[in-house]
């Protein structure tokens, strides 16, 4: 199994974990699931060794794949606070 070390921001080992990862390719959301990665359970932060960052990056590259993935709807919430507003 792959050693994720320590967490770069607080030193807590990470733990190693499959996880989602959502990126946007013109326009479009795509979310790849069940990445294995390295996951601080103290701030969350995520961590991928270099050889699944270079799959997530041949997938993404992949119109056809992507193209054929099967799609899910998410809720798109406009943002409607002014800023500033006390
Ligand atoms: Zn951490």
């Amino acid at each position: 199994m792959y050693n994720y070390g320590e967490c770069e921001i607080c030193a807590t080992p990470l733990e190693v974990k499959s996880i989602q990862q959502d990126f946007w390719i013109k326009g479009k959301l795509v979310v790849i699931e069940n990445v294995p990665a390295g996951v601080c359970p103290r701030c969350g932060e995520k961590v991928v060794n270099a050889e699944v960052g270079e799959h997530i990056a041949e997938i993404l590259k992949d119109r056809k794949l992507i193209d054929q993935a099967p799609t899910i709807s998410v809720p798109l919430i406009k943002y409607e606070f002014e800023f500033g507003h006390v």
